[in-house]
């Protein structure tokens, strides 16, 4: 039987557990710190603990971290990153330089139970859900990439990777906690985005728990009839439900939300699409940030064109929509959105 991971254990549980073992509470804050931000990789080298107590967590629990499996540059600097998970499976996580914004893309979930019909990640299906720590080592990983390649820090942290994160909502939450604490990473919960496909349930618990990062939505259609086409989970989360819990989320945490529209040709790019996203965006204080679409493999869907999508934009800046146009990062590699399928594997 294997044993458990030291690092799902919550800091009570561990202070918990040195109480039992007759230890004082500094030992679990100790451990805390290897563990957490020193990053060992064998009970052995926790050189400020007793060897009978070392040993003696060696015989309890396992130590586990995330190792990248492969890595892989595009041309325009991004980097890829394949994990190889403690069972084996992989996800993928990358790493995205933007002149002085260094950004990590981390995934949440092995594959994706939602099938949206433009993204490569659904054709693998949700294997399981990330643990905290899983998600955690993306971001130490990607931090020390940041270093290694560009001589930066990483100054954002995105949940658009692999998964559904508000469909794996608990670890997510718990793992932010971990990565925003002085005893974690210390990052501002101000430089990390979640973005999800609509799960208005816990929307509205992101809501109340007032968490303190930003949220992003993945719209794509501000008209249900199209946005059930793209994204089947909003047959059952609707535009008027998203909109309910969009706007729970602004009064309760007064922040702007962002979001995230690919054009399709020929699909949501006339004029009376962009209406319907000019008058979604009046719901709560947005901006929007238009994605270039990434083709995956046996998709149906195309990119508009560079005169329909001048059209599109014209329209939502002539309303007063914040506009950002997202190009497309990492494609060379298939690290793009909506292009991590772990195809090297
Ligand atoms: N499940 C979450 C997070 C992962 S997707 C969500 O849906 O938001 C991250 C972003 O990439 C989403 O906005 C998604 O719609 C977008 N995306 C997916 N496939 C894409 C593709 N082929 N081209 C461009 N963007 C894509």
């Amino acid at each position: 039987m294997s044993l458990p991971n030291i690092r799902s254990l919550s800091q009570q549980e561990m202070i918990d557990f040195f109480a039992e073992l007759g230890e004082p509470a500094y030992r679990a804050r100790q451990t805390h710190q290897w563990l957490w931000q020193k990053h060992v990789r064998r009970f052995e080298d926790m050189t400020n603990l007793g060897k009978d107590l070392r040993s003696t967590l060696q015989a309890h629990f396992s130590l586990e971290h995330l190792e990248p499996a492969t890595v892989q540059q595009s041309k325009d600097g991004t980097v890829k990153s394949a994990m190889r998970l403690p069972d084996g499976k992989i996800v993928e996580s990358v790493l995205i330089p933007a002149g002085k914004r260094m950004t990590a893309c981390v995934s949440s979930q092995v594959g994706c139970s939602l099938d949206c019909a433009f993204c490569a990640t659904a054709a693998l299906k949700r294997m399981r859900n990330l643990e905290p720590d899983e998600i955690y080592d993306q971001v130490v990983t990607l931090n020390r990439q940041a270093e290694e390649f560009f001589n930066q820090k990483l100054s954002n942290i995105v949940f658009m990777g692999m998964g559904e994160p508000l469909l794996n909502y608990t670890k997510v939450m718990e793992s932010i906690a971990k990565i925003t604490s002085p005893e974690g990473l210390g990052m501002s919960p101000k430089r990390i985005t979640l973005s999800t496909s609509g799960v208005a349930k816990m929307m509205h618990r992101m809501a109340e728990e007032q968490v303190p990062f930003h949220l992003a939505l993945s719209l794509h259609a501000a008209n249900d009839d199209k946005r059930t086409q793209l994204m089947s989970i909003n047959a059952t989360n609707p535009l008027s439900m998203l909109a309910e819990a969009l706007r729970h989320w602004h009064q309760a945490t007064g922040r702007r939300v962002t979001y995230e529209f690919i054009v399709f040709k020929d699909f949501n790019d006339s004029p009376q699409d962009a209406r319907e996203l000019v008058e979604f965006s009046r719901i709560v204080p947005c901006k929007i940030n238009l994605i270039e679409y990434n083709p995956i493999e046996g998709g149906s869907f195309e990119q508009t064109t560079p005169e329909r999508f001048e059209r599109f934009v014209g329209i939502l800046e002539a309303a007063g929509c914040i506009v950002n146009v997202r190009r497309s990062r990492g494609k060379d590699i298939d690290a793009a959105c909506g292009q991590l399928a772990n195809k090297t594997h």
